[in-house]
């Protein structure tokens, strides 16, 4: 999950100085979940823009505006208030607003009303913990599921570093070391021999961006 913040309001608003004529899309997914992009926000938004003398002329909720197919078919749906607008505010991460420039028939001007933060899990209270950082060369079966790359301040392939102090982190005494809760999981699954082997440096090629992958030639 992409997870995403709302930009202030005056930003928001400063951001669409010039443009009177205002389209919303949120997005059904992350956004909705982040509750950033879903129906409240967007509703929400349309109340702001009004208030601050804008005009919105009409709004969608795509199930994934990041995904073509399912952003067009809303945008198709919307032509007629698309086609009054000046400028498009996406409510989504910055893959949506991205989405919506590739997949725009009429060249509008897009702007973003989030700050696309961070990949996440969510857990069963609703709060988010990145836990992935989309390196490319993923090293979980050597360190029993925990990522070093994203939970450790210095992204260590080898830990913990001198700076351990009683299983806590140098950078921020209050998190965890990442190599200890490795060394504790990989011993829990006697699997400790494993961090007798000095892993060489990452290929950063494989998380050299931007990234593509082509499935339909
Ligand atoms: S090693 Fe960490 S950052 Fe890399 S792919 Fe695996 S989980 Fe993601
Ligand atoms: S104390 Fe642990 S988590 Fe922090 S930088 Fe060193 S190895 Fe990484």
């Amino acid at each position: 999950m992409i997870i995403t913040e709302l930009k202030p309001i005056q930003d928001i608003i400063d951001s669409l100085k010039g443009y009177a004529k205002i389209f919303l899309i949120g997005c059904g997914e992350c956004a909705t979940t982040c509750k950033t992009g879903g129906e409240p926000e967007i509703l929400k938004m349309k109340q702001d823009l009004e208030t601050a003398g804008k005009k919105v002329v009409g709004f969608c909720i795509p199930s994934a505006p990041c995904v073509a197919a399912k952003l067009k078919s809303e945008l198709a749906k919307n032509m007629p208030s698309l086609r009054q607008a000046e400028a498009v505010l996406v409510l989504a991460c910055g893959l949506g607003v991205q989405s919506f420039k590739d997949n725009d028939r009429l060249s509008l001007a897009v702007f973003p009303a989030c700050n696309t933060l961070f990949g996440a899990v969510m857990d069963a209270k609703g709060d988010f913990y990145e836990k992935c950082s989309l390196c490319g060369e993923c090293v979980l079966d050597i360190t029993g599921g925990i990522c070093p790359i994203t939970l450790c301040a210095k992204g260590l392939l080898n830990g913990p570093c001198g700076g351990m102090n009683k299983g806590k982190c140098e950078v921020d005494k209050d998190r965890d070391c990442a190599w200890v809760l490795i060394y504790k999981e990989l011993e829990k699954n006697k699997k400790l021999a494993a961090l007798k082997t000095i892993r060489g440096p990452k290929d950063f090629k494989k998380s050299a961006r931007p990234h593509k992958l082509i499935l339909n030639k």
